[in-house]
C-alpha cells in the first residue's frame, strides 16, 4: 500500500485504529520512516504498521502490517482528536446544519463506537461550524467566476475567469494560483467554481485535517501570562536613549502659488491648438476625409510654399 506523504500514512492509520477501536502509539516517527504499535505491546499485543519512504523517495510504502490485536476493543481513543472529529463533523453539518451536541455524540457512537467527552466534542463542533460557514460563503462567491476546462484528460485543470484577474486551478493537485487553497487547506472561490463544474463537493476537497493547517497554527502556541511592568527583569544594558526632537513649529497655511503668466498663456494656446498645424498640404488633404477641420477663431492658414 502506498501513500503520497507521511501525513497521509499517519491519517490512514488514525482512521483505521479508530474504526478498530484500538489505541496505538508512534515509534520511529522520523522523516523517512514511521512505525505504529499497539498501546498493549508490553502486554503482548503485536499489532504493528510500518511504512517508509520508497527508494525513489516519491512516496511512502507500507512495509510491515501485522493486523492482529489481542487487546480488547475500547470506546475511548486518543487518535480521535479535535481535528479528526471536526473533519467528520464538517461533512455532517452540510446535511444537518443544526446538528446538536447529542446528535453528534450519537453519530460517533454508532459509526465508530466512540465515547467522547462533552468538552472535546463541543470544541470540535465549534471548529466544524466555523469551517462550514466559511466554506458556505466561499461557495456563494464562487458563482461569480467562470470555470473553463483546459482540456486535460482527467478533467482537473481549469482556467477560472473573473475579476480582477483569471486564476488557474488544478483539482488533482489541490492548488490554485491565488494560493488560498494551499495555505488554508480549504478550496478557494476559484476551486469551488471548478468543483461545481465537475459536480464535486468542496467539503471532500478540504485538507485531510480540514483546513486544520490554520487551526493547527492557531492552537500551536499558547500565550504566556505576563506580569505587570514593575515585575519585569531589569536589564544590565544601557537604556536606549530617545532621539532629540526639534521643537514643533506650527505650519502656517499658505495659498498655493499662482502659475506664472507666461505658462498660463502657453496653456491657453495648447488648448486651442489647430490639429493640422504644421501638417503638409498633402497630409491635410488625406486627413480631410477622416477629420473635419473646424477653424478656431483667429486661425491663420499656413502659407503655401
Ligand atoms: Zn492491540
Ligand atoms: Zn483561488
Amino acid at each position: 500500500m502506498k501513500f503520497n506523504t507521511k501525513q497521509d500514512f499517519i491519517e490512514a492509520v488514525r482512521e483505521f485504529t479508530i474504526q478498530e477501536g484500538r489505541q496505538i502509539k508512534w515509534r520511529r516517527n522520523e522523516s523517512y520512516r514511521a512505525r505504529a504499535i499497539c498501546m498493549w505491546k508490553k502486554r503482548g499485543c503485536k499489532w504493528v504498521d510500518y511504512a517508509s519512504k520508497d527508494r525513489e523517495e516519491t512516496c511512502w510504502q507500507m512495509k510491515t502490517f501485522y493486523n492482529d490485536h489481542i487487546c480488547p476493543r475500547k470506546s475511548k481513543n486518543r487518535a480521535a482528536n479535535r481535528k479528526w472529529l471536526a473533519g467528520k463533523l464538517v461533512k455532517k453539518l452540510r446535511k444537518y446544519p443544526n446538528l446538536k451536541h447529542g446528535e453528534a455524540a450519537t453519530y460517533f457512537k454508532r459509526r465508530c463506537d466512540l465515547d467522547l467527552n462533552k468538552s472535546s466534542l463541543n470544541r470540535a463542533l465549534t471548529d466544524a461550524r466555523n469551517v462550514h460557514s466559511r466554506l458556505q460563503k466561499i461557495r456563494k462567491e464562487s458563482g461569480k467566476w467562470l470555470p473553463i476546462w483546459s482540456g486535460d484528460e482527467h478533467y482537473e485543470r481549469f482556467e477560472i475567469h473573473g475579476w480582477p484577474t483569471n486564476m488557474a486551478v488544478d483539482l488533482g493537485k489541490s492548488i490554485c494560483t491565488c494560493r488560498f487553497w494551499q495555505i488554508t487547506g480549504m478550496p478557494c472561490v476559484h476551486a469551488c467554481a471548478a468543483l461545481s463544474q465537475v459536480n464535486k463537493d468542496p467539503e471532500d476537497f478540504c485538507h485531510k485535517w480540514l483546513t486544520m493547517d490554520s487551526y493547527k497554527a492557531t492552537y500551536l502556541h499558547s500565550l504566556n501570562p505576563i506580569p505587570g511592568e514593575a515585575l519585569w527583569e531589569k536589564s544590565q544594558y544601557l537604556k536606549p536613549l530617545a532621539p532629540k526632537v526639534a521643537p514643533l513649529v506650527p505650519i502656517q497655511p499658505t495659498r498655493p502659488n499662482k502659475l506664472p503668466p507666461k505658462r498660463r498663456s502657453q496653456h491657453s494656446t495648447a488648448a486651442n491648438m489647430d490639429p493640422m498645424q504644421g501638417a503638409s498640404s498633402g497630409t491635410a488633404a488625406r486627413l480631410a476625409g477622416v477629420m473635419r477641420f473646424v477653424p478656431t477663431p483667429g486661425f491663420i492658414p499656413p502659407r503655401k510654399k
